[in-house]
């Protein structure tokens, strides 16, 4: 499994906000990928409408998961092909192996696969003398680079061009130093003139899966290279990695989801490819590959089922919740430390790995409900990072400072006079304290705060204050 960094989140986070390229493609993508939604969405009046189709699909299945994931394997072996089951990433890792060790693989194209990153299994196909390609641009792109992806559907997001046309530079020696990237298609052309070849010299492709399709034993994917469907077609075997929650009823079913998978993504309608595939090439095909083999993953997801995680496994993989979230856009993917960063990170990484080994992730959220308020599958991810905050204090998991601060709030809660009393003389000793700038600029216990922002000094009345003249105003009315 890919070694986590989640614990050291906050060293994590001042790396990010200290790397100005970083910073830089950050401010890019906290203006398009929220801009491209709204227009998607303001374009489609039903939006909304198949958000909650979406949500009741991926619910039912999530209560009949067995009986789809068993219809699912009879369909695929009817077709010709392969279900293995893997309940670990050592388990998954050991199949992928088998299949190319069987074929004679000495390269492996990929298509962008998160539970590829998962398992660790380019490092894992090094170590046995296999050399995998990555084929998503993106994916290439950090390949070059030896890092792991920023962004699930958008892995080098955290670069800029110039940072890319360097590291091209660098890893393209062949090619004419005097050559122009400077544009963005010059990269993309060299991309694919090199990933061309590449295509025709891998034995086995792996890919992704966006859904598995029950009824007909279909995998989905959906790209906007083409490089998927090359991935696929060209070598001696199809090798999907999936994890199980991947599975959808019918083809109807997908179809539906899709429709707000892309417009929640990049703000596509659709994206440029769909492409279902169902079984290894039959007689009178043109093309497709020899053997077609699904790895389905649980690591983790079918202990979720039936406690409070259980909706996280509705998750698309748009990415919009990421998009949109506050400490996602200051501080960027890699500092969540695993595969999957953000709010649906924030969740999934402490079901998958233990919140042990992921203690920062639930708390880094200002809890300001964006990201469920866009997700478009409803998912109530501030409400889950608060069962694990809640799950961090059971097992003392939260920091020695936090635990006293919230024994000496909790102590004054549950004496409201006292409490009230407490607060409303501290706002008035701060409203007087601060009365000649209107902020403080260095604020003892506040000090993370005034570091880089200064703190309002409070002003006229609390909010306790206002609540009870309310109240008192209606009884009088
Ligand atoms: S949690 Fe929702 S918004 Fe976030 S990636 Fe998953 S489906 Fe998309």
């Amino acid at each position: 499994m890919m070694h986590a960094t989640s614990n050291q989140f906050r060293a994590n986070a001042n790396a990010g906000l200290a790397n100005p390229t970083l910073q830089s493609a950050l401010a890019k993508m906290k203006v398009g990928f929220p801009t491209k939604r709204a227009e998607a969405v303001a374009k489609l009046p039903e939006f909304d409408a198949l958000r909650d189709r979406a949500r009741d699909i991926k619910n039912h299945v999530l209560e009949n998961i067995d009986w789809y994931l068993e219809r699912f394997e009879q369909r695929v072996t009817e077709a010709g092909g392969h279900v293995h089951w893997a309940r670990t990433p050592e388990e998954a890792r050991q199949i992928v192996l088998d299949i190319c060790q069987r074929l004679g693989a000495r390269s492996v194209t990929k298509g962008k696969s998160m539970i590829a990153e998962e398992i660790g299994l380019n490092a894992y196909l090094e170590s046995h003398a296999i050399e995998p390609v990555e084929t998503d641009l993106g994916e290439y792109i950090i390949q070059l680079r030896n890092e792991a992806p920023s962004h699930i559907i958008a892995p080098a997001v955290h670069l800029t061009k110039d940072a890319i046309e360097a590291d091209f530079r660098r890893a393209h020696t062949h090619l004419d130093a005097r050559r122009d990237l400077t544009e963005p298609q010059t990269l993309v052309a060299e991309a694919r003139g090199i990933l061309r070849q590449r295509y025709f010299q891998a034995d086995v492709g792996i890919t992704g899966a966006n859904f598995l399709i029950a009824e007909t034993g279909s995998s989905v994917i959906v790209t906007n290279e083409g490089n998927g469907d090359l991935t696929q077609l060209l070598p001696k075997a199809h090798v999907v990695l999936a994890s199980l929650e991947k599975i959808v009823p019918t083809l109807e079913d997908a179809s539906a989801i899709l429709r707000v998978l892309g417009r929640s993504a990049t703000g596509q309608e659709m994206s440029v490819y769909t492409t279902f595939s169902t079984g290894p090439r039959r007689p009178g095909d043109l093309d497709g590959p020899g053997e077609y083999h699904v790895v389905l993953l649980d690591n983790g997801r079918s202990a979720l089922l039936g406690t409070e995680f259980q909706e996280i496994l509705r998750c698309i993989r748009c990415g919009a919740c990421m998009n949109h979230c506050p400490v996602y856009g200051a501080v960027g993917g890699h500092a969540y430390g695993w595969v999957y960063p953000g709010p649906m990170g924030a969740v999934l990484t402490p079901s998958l790995i233990g919140v042990e080994n992921a203690k920062p992730l639930p708390n880094a959220s200002t809890f300001c409900g964006k990201c469920e308020s866009v997700c478009p599958m409803r998912i109530p991810l501030p409400k889950m990072m608060r069962h694990y905050r809640a799950r961090e204090w059971q097992r003392d998991l939260t920091p020695r400072g936090a635990r006293i601060g919230l024994g000496i709030w909790a102590w004054f809660a549950k004496r409201p006079p006292l409490y009230h009393f407490m607060a409303s003389t501290a706002m008035a000793a701060l409203g007087w304290l601060g009365r000649k700038h209107g902020s403080f600029f260095n604020l003892p216990l506040a000090g993370g705060w005034t570091a880089t922002r200064e703190f309002p000094a409070p002003q006229g009345k609390t909010f306790q204050e206002l609540w009870w003249e309310k109240q008192r105003a209606k009884g009088r009315s």
